[in-house]
């Protein structure tokens, strides 16, 4: 919820017990100021092995057909060694560099000196400079939002080259994919090291950077809060949006433009993993607005996780549904391709409605109807670094009277729905499902902990009245 719209009732001093149970420290609620082994230890295998996984997915299609077991079994046989797999693999190329810088520098163009017009003229559509939420240290940042429109520039751009200019094909990416592996990856790490240094040098909010003394911690996790160069080049903002998200599209664009060049046809399979993923990109960019007021932006730090996630993760692997359709194009039957279809468009109805009756519910301060009825809630109290008290509502209404997630519980049936269309021949399609739900199920976990320490007993009153996170009666 932004500052303005929440009641700043008191100015009460730093480390005051609350009346909620909690502290008024610095402890108090985003990520932790203290790193325990497990953490570190996960932290340690992410920073080692998620570049390799990244690497081995991508490697499998382009020499194994996208089989994760085969190149195991060779290596293993001994038939072959890591060097041949290697010796294999596309290297960086002076084209993929050139195409890379020139996406990310347009991707810039188009955030720093584009300001929106969509909110001009679409009807309920939210863009142009919004505020954030409040951050720890009390601050509230505005952002420039014009996601929508970088999207369509970029996209009608696309078209008009592949159907009428022809400067380039639009199988490009798919071409180019792995030596474009080795730009993101340099992007990836120049981004959350120059973070790191921005951090303990130049942060652009001293009060809102933590520290935990541990340097792979504060790498991966980040320091700032909310970097930015100058006034508006906000870090987080810009790299998940752009180049992550608007790429998606793109690259599945480039696939479906591959299977088409080496087939003669898109397959059906292919046609809804476009049409379902690219509905579930148009409205992150239709609600980048309330995309301020997520996680990812209230209350995650800015470090490789999000900077290199961001750069290699998101456009290599919530993609690789298009990419194993390349290689293996399935035609669904009609039936399949209908409950896909379903199994989709209802996981994004859930998703879409739950998150959007939180906002309603937060912008409106729970003025306003959910299901036809004035909506139910918890009072809370909560404190920021300088002592100031708030004051919010949890919501127990709705898909959030159902579970404390049901969002995310939308947000799994649709991704289910993009692996189901790749049928059951291998398991690579699949990757995504099992790699969201491990993603939401210790999201949800983080949050509630975050929430547990921000609301202290008006917590425990929500969950005893929302008593399941993502399967009302089961989890
Ligand atoms: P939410 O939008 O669910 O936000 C959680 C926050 O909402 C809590 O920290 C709390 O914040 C507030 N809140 C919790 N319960 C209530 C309630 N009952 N009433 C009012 N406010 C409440 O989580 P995310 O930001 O993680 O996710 C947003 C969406 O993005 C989800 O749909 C998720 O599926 C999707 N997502 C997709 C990812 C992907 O990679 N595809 C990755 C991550 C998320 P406060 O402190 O303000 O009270």
């Amino acid at each position: 919820m932004a500052a303005h719209q929440e009641k700043k009732l008191a100015q009460e001093r730093k480390h005051k017990p609350s009346q909620n149970g909690t502290q008024t420290s610095q402890v108090q609620w985003g990520r932790a100021w203290e790193v325990d082994w497990f953490s570190l230890a996960s932290i340690l295998f992410l920073l080692l092995f998620a570049p390799l996984i990244v690497y081995y997915f991508i490697m499998s299609c382009d020499q194994y057909q996208c089989s994760l077991t085969e190149p195991l079994r060779d290596l293993l046989t001994g038939n072959k060694h890591l060097s041949d797999i290697w010796n294999k693999t596309p290297t960086l190329t002076y084209r993929a560099a050139g195409i890379y810088c020139l996406w990310v520098t347009f991707q810039v163009v188009l955030y720093m000196f584009v300001p929106d017009f969509c909110h001009k003229f679409l009807p309920g559509y939210v863009g142009g400079v919004q505020e954030g939420a409040v951050t720890p240290a009390g601050v509230v940042n505005k952002y420039e939002i014009n996601g929508l429109q970088a999207w369509i520039i970029t996209h009608v751009l696309w078209f008009a080259n592949a159907y009428y200019f022809h400067f380039f094909s639009p199988t490009i990416i798919f071409d180019n994919w792995i030596p474009l592996l080795w730009c993101a990856n340099i992007l990836g790490y120049a981004v959350s090291t120059f973070a790191m240094i921005k951090g303990y040098f130049f942060p652009t909010n001293a009060k809102d950077c933590k520290f935990t003394g541990n340097f792979f911690y504060d790498y991966m996790m980040g320091i700032e809060f909310n970097p930015r160069i100058g006034r508006w080049f906000d870090f987080k903002l810009f790299f998940n949006g752009r180049p992550g998200i608007v790429a998606w599209t793109l690259i599945n664009l480039s696939y479906a433009a591959k299977q088409q060049e080496l087939y003669g046809q898109v397959t059906n399979s292919m046609i809804l993993v476009n049409v379902l993923q690219g509905i579930y990109v148009l409205d992150f960019f239709w609600n980048e607005a309330w995309y301020l007021k997520t996680i990812d932006i209230c209350h995650d730090h800015f470090g490789w996780y999000l900077g290199w996630g961001d750069c290699v993760w998101l456009p290599y692997l919530y993609t690789l549904q298009g990419l194993y359709l390349v290689y293996h194009p399935v035609q669904l039957g009609t039936a399949n391709a209908v409950g896909v279809l379903m199994l989709g468009l209802i996981g994004y109805y859930i998703f879409r409605v739950t998150n959007h009756q939180k906002d309603l519910f937060r912008r409106t301060n729970g003025n306003c109807r959910i299901w036809g009825r004035k909506p139910e809630y918890i009072e809370c109290s909560y404190m920021s670094v300088d002592g100031t008290k708030y004051y919010s509502k949890l919501m127990t209404s709705g898909f959030w009277g159902w579970a404390r997630h049901f969002n995310y519980t939308g947000d799994l049936l649709g991704s289910l729905a993009y692996c189901l269309a790749c049928g059951f021949a291998h398991i690579l399609p699949y990757f995504y499902i099992i790699y969201m739900t491990i993603l939401l199920t210790h999201r949800c976990i983080r949050d509630e902990h975050r929430c547990s320490s921000k609301y202290g007993k008006d917590w425990k009153h929500y969950t005893a009245a929302v008593p399941y996170r993502l399967i009302p009666g089961v989890f």
